[in-house]
C-alpha cells in the first residue's frame, strides 16, 4: 500500500522513516513545493512532501496544490493524509490536541487555482462531505488507541470539525477570529483549501489532521497570536504527527483500505460533452479523467 502524507508547517520529516529516495518531480502543473521523501515504515510505503517546502520557504497563498496532489496521485499513492497546524475556536480544542477534521470552510480570495478541470473540460466534484468518511474513523479511533498507549503531554484527539481556510499569511484581527467564532467554526489555517478539493478531483481518500498550536485572536490570553508561543506548540505537534504516522499507517495497511466512494468520485463530476474536450486536455488529465474518458 502506498500512503501520501503532506506535512505543514514544522511537520518537515517523520521520525522513524526509514528513507529510500528523495523523488524530484514535474507535473503538467508544474513543480510540487519540494522533492517528495519515498521510504518506508514497517514496510509501509509512504511519499512525504513537505507543503512549504524545504525550509519552509513557500507562503500559503503561493503553493502549488496542484502540482502537490498531481505528483502524489501520478506516484500511485492511494490514500492521501494531510498534516497542519491550525488555530482554535473553541475551548476544548486546546494547544497540542489534534482534530480529525471533517468540514471545511473555504475563505480563500481566488488567487490559488482551484480545479484541475479546466479550458475545455468542466467537472463539479461532490464535496458535501470533504473529506473520506472512512479514513476519518480509521484515524481517529487508532489515534485514540494510540493515546490511550502514549500520552505523555496529556492531550486530546477530536473526531470531527470545520477548518477554516483563510488566506493569509498575516493571521486574523480580533473582529474576523471573533465573527468565525460565532459562525461555529472550529479551528482555522491557510492550506487545506484548495488541497482537499483537489485531493477529491483526483480521487484520493483525504483526510485532514489538524494540529492545535494555540488559540486564535478571539481569545483572551492570546491578545495577539505570538509565534514564539506557536513554535513551540509546533515543536510538541510535529512529534505527536510522527508518532501518529508511525502507529496508525501500518494498521492502516493491514485493512487493505480501500474507499469505493473516493476512488470514484469523479464518475459522473464532467459536464462537458466527450468531443468537446482537447486531445491536449486528456493527455493533460489522463491521470485524473474517469476510465470512460481516457480512451480517445
Ligand atoms: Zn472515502
Amino acid at each position: 500500500m502506498k500512503i501520501g502524507i503532506i506535512g505543514g508547517s514544522s511537520i518537515s520529516q517523520i521520525h522513524g522513516l526509514e528513507i529510500l529516495d528523495q523523488i524530484e518531480m514535474q507535473t503538467p502543473f508544474g513543480y510540487p513545493s519540494s522533492a517528495i521523501t519515498h521510504g518506508l515504515i514497517e514496510g509501509v510505503d509512504v511519499f512525504f512532501l513537505q507543503r512549504h517546502g524545504d525550509g519552509h520557504h513557500i507562503p500559503p497563498h503561493q503553493l502549488n496544490h496542484r502540482a502537490n496532489i498531481y505528483a502524489m496521485k501520478s506516484l500511485g499513492v492511494q490514500i492521501l493524509i494531510s498534516l497542519s497546524a491550525v488555530g482554535s475556536f473553541k475551548k476544548e480544542l486546546a494547544p497540542g490536541d489534534v482534530v480529525v477534521i471533517d468540514q471545511f470552510f473555504d475563505r480563500t480570495k481566488g488567487n490559488i487555482p482551484q480545479t484541475f478541470f479546466e479550458g475545455d473540460i468542466v467537472a463539479h466534484a461532490s464535496f458535501g462531505s470533504p473529506v473520506c468518511n472512512k479514513l476519518n474513523t480509521f484515524l481517529y479511533n487508532s489515534i485514540k488507541i494510540l493515546l490511550e498507549r502514549h500520552n505523555p503531554n496529556e492531550v486530546s484527539v477530536h473526531k470531527g470539525g470545520t477548518y477554516l481556510n483563510m488566506e493569509g499569511p498575516a493571521f486574523s484581527t480580533m473582529a474576523e477570529s471573533q465573527v468565525y467564532k460565532s459562525w461555529g467554526m472550529s479551528v482555522i489555517g491557510m492550506t487545506n483549501m484548495p488541497e482537499a478539493k483537489l485531493a477529491r478531483e483526483a480521487q484520493l481518500p483525504y483526510q485532514s489532521l489538524a494540529f492545535v498550536t494555540d488559540y486564535d485572536s478571539w481569545h483572551v490570553t492570546s491578545m495577539n497570536v505570538s509565534v514564539e508561543i506557536i513554535f513551540k506548540t509546533l515543536t510538541q505537534n510535529a512529534q505527536f504527527a510522527s508518532d501518529i504516522i508511525r502507529f496508525t499507517l501500518p494498521r492502516l495497511a493491514k485493512t487493505d483500505f480501500k474507499c469505493p466512494g473516493c476512488e470514484d468520485a469523479m464518475r459522473f463530476a464532467i459536464v462537458t460533452k466527450p468531443e468537446k474536450i482537447s486531445t491536449e486536455t486528456r493527455q493533460k488529465l489522463h491521470l485524473l479523467l474517469p476510465k470512460h474518458l481516457q480512451q480517445e
